[in-house]
């Protein structure tokens, strides 16, 4: 299926590892020119470097936090008038919620939430005015099903939640699209680190963890996160512009209901 992106533009944020890589490498063998950020430069460069090889396309990488003012001016240098953003940062650590500040609170609404709203500020009337835009923001399966112990998750990514819900109505008309995808457990480095803290407690293996994540599932497995990738080059595919406003769950199955 040709999803009509050649020659589009991208900024995919937290990108170098993981779910946002993933995106970043599925746009890019679309013919996406993609700008990818992350912290830790060196890792990114290699990202960068890895996906030029693989897919052909342009790939700029742009070190940086997404949650700074500095982070998100840098990328949107690069790339000041993206077709496409894909909001993607780090996730709020677990605990319990009578140990977290009002600063622990800040930093999640500012990674989960204030970070994709204030880069869908910066281009969302550009891609108005171009009458093309593919906004898709990753945010957790824990928004329709929520993890006790990962409480500013929750919170923040269902405060964007509501949010992109409003807008994405407002701007549908202009052929720009916001959407969320909701992953449940894919096999990436978070992945790992949360099963070998878990593993810790349990005495299991990290690879008997992971199995006990798989089994958690209908599907009997974690998410391979090129699946993941696959699945927002699809929302941002030219004929998609009939997706509006939608939460999309990549969870195997783990969600229950008789409608997802
Ligand atoms: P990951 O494998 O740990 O990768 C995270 C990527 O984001 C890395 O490239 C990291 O690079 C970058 N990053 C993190 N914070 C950043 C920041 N402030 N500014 C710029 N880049 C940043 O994580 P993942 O599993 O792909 O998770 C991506 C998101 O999905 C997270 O919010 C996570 O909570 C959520 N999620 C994941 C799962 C899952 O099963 N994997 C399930 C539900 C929700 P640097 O560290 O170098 O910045």
């Amino acid at each position: 299926m040709d999803l009509g992106l050649q020659g589009r533009r991208a900024i995919v944020c937290a990108a170098s590892k993981g779910l946002g890589r993933a995106c970043a490498a599925a746009l890019a063998r679309e013919g996406v020119a993609v700008t990818i950020t992350a912290r830790t430069a060196e890792v990114l460069e290699r990202t960068a470097a890895e996906l030029r090889t693989a897919t052909g396309a342009e790939i700029t990488a742009v070190p940086g936090d997404i949650t700074t003012e500095e982070g998100r001016a840098a990328a949107l240098a690069a790339c000041p008038d993206p077709d496409i953003l894909v909001n993607n940062a780090g996730g709020p650590p677990a605990g319990d919620f009578r140990e977290w500040s009002r600063e622990d609170w800040i930093r999640a609404l500012d990674a989960n939430m204030l970070t994709p709203i204030a880069l869908i500020r910066a281009v969302v009337d550009g891609m108005i005015e171009r009458k093309f835009g593919r906004i898709v923001n990753i945010t957790s399966a824990s928004v329709k099903s929520p993890i006790p112990n990962l409480g500013m998750s929750n919170g923040a990514r269902a405060g964007l939640t509501g949010f992109v819900g409003g807008l994405a109505r407002q701007v549908a008309r202009h052929n720009v699209t916001i959407n969320n995808l909701l992953p449940g457990p894919f096999l990436t480095d978070r992945l790992r680190s949360n099963s070998a803290q878990a593993a810790q407690k349990s005495g299991r293996s990290l690879d008997e963890e992971i199995a006990e994540r798989a089994k958690s599932t209908p599907a009997g497995r974690v998410g391979d996160p090129a699946e993941f990738g696959e699945a927002c080059a699809f929302l941002c595919a030219a004929s998609s512009g009939f997706i509006v406003g939608q939460n999309l769950l990549l969870d195997g199955g783990g969600f229950n209901a008789t409608m997802g």
